[in-house]
């Protein structure tokens, strides 16, 4: 029979789930035809997975050692339990089988744009946990699915910075759809990874009559915001306190409700924060793997909000170009990933 192409071969329990829902996958079974194999050098741990991780093992670097070995050990594939949430990795091809499609090359490095929490994973070793960039180095090895995406590593750039806009390549992307010219666009973790990247998407989309508010939780990162010039006022508040964040928000926007609220934040609690200072006819773009969807669509009914929720897909097509080509653009921006995440010391 042939291997399937979304992966449910390698599914060993429950049966008949999709490789993500699965609560285990068979790391072990040899290649098959429809599949690619990878050495794998660096796991971009999810930004929400390595802050729940870290914050269990009080950031002591051999205990998320072995929290991650354990759950890749009981699940065949790094999916944290409490989040759901992945990551994705960095590799070289290994070896590709005769009906994966695509003309990658053996040898080339190669960053996967499918979630760890369905990507099949064996690790031989943890070579090096970075704490600041939620990254792991390993020795290990990785499956691809016929259907699983992936992005070719730019060489005119660092690749563990690459990995790291990557990883969150849909999130700007999807601004860049969801932004009209003259909108209102508030941004929740707005100095964190992707946060950066969707106030810059926002401020190019919402040109000159538009307005982006950026809220930050860390001064020091906030600073590193401002030197961007790309948010037209930029607040210190907790996203887990909905009424700091819609009075402070709805201030910094001339006491206006915005058209768009976009959550990057990593920590739970936040989607009240999130709907509380969008308009009725607005919109807001849970990216955060945070996001519970109980508590935003019960809390939006609860304060009689019917704004539009868009679950933050990963994925839209030409994302990673897209995200790519927008730190190429922005100087500041890519200064900024050389100094947070390579390339720079
Ligand atoms: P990141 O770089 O860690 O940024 C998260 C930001 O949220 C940080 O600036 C952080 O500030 C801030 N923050 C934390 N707690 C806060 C609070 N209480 N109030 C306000 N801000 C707070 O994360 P990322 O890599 O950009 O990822 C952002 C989110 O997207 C995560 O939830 C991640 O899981 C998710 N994600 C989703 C997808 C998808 O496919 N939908 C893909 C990748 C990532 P501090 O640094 O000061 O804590």
């Amino acid at each position: 029979m042939k291997p399937c192409p979304f992966g449910t071969h390698r599914v060993l329990e429950p049966a008949g789930a999709l490789p993500q829902a699965a609560r285990k996958l068979d790391n072990r079974l040899p290649m098959q035809a429809n599949e690619l194999l990878i050495q794998v050098e660096t796991l971009n741990v999810d930004s929400a997975s390595f802050t729940q991780i870290r914050e269990a093992c009080g950031g002591d670097k051999e205990g998320i050692a072995d929290m991650i070995l354990q759950i890749v050990r009981e699940r065949g594939k790094l999916q944290n339990p409490v989040t759901g949430s992945g990551g994705m990795l960095l590799g070289r091809v290994q070896a590709k089988g005769p009906d994966f499609p695509g003309d990658v090359q053996i040898g080339e490095q190669i960053a996967t744009l499918v979630s760890l929490s369905l990507t099949p994973l064996r690790i031989d070793e943890i070579k090096e946990i970075h704490l600041d960039t939620d990254q792991v180095d390993i020795r290990g090895e990785a499956i691809l699915f016929e259907t699983g995406i992936y992005a070719s590593v730019p060489r005119d750039m660092d690749r563990k910075l690459a990995l790291a806009a990557l990883d969150v390549a849909g999130a700007p992307a999807q601004v860049s759809k969801l932004v009209n010219l003259g909108d209102s666009v508030l941004v929740l973790g707005a100095s964190g990874k992707s946060g950066v990247l969707c106030c810059v998407q926002a401020r190019l989309s919402a040109g000159e009559s538009g307005r982006v508010v950026g809220v930050c939780y860390d001064e020091r990162e906030a600073e590193e915001l401002r030197a961007l010039d790309a948010c037209h006022k930029i607040i210190l508040a907790d996203a887990r306190k909905p009424m700091e964040v819609y009075s402070k928000s709805l201030q910094a926007n001339h006491g206006r409700k915005f058209d768009l609220c976009v959550n990057v934040v990593n920590v739970p609690d936040t989607e009240m924060a999130s709907i509380l200072p969008v308009k009725d006819s607005g919109q807001v773009y849970f990216f955060s793997m945070a996001t519970s969807f109980a508590k935003a669509a019960l809390g939006a009914e609860g304060v009689g909000s019917p704004a539009a929720m868009l679950i933050g897909n990963g994925y839209t097509p030409g994302h990673a170009q897209f995200t790519l080509n927008l730190l190429r653009s922005h100087a500041g921006l890519m200064s900024l990933f050389e100094t947070r995440y390579g390339g720079k010391d």
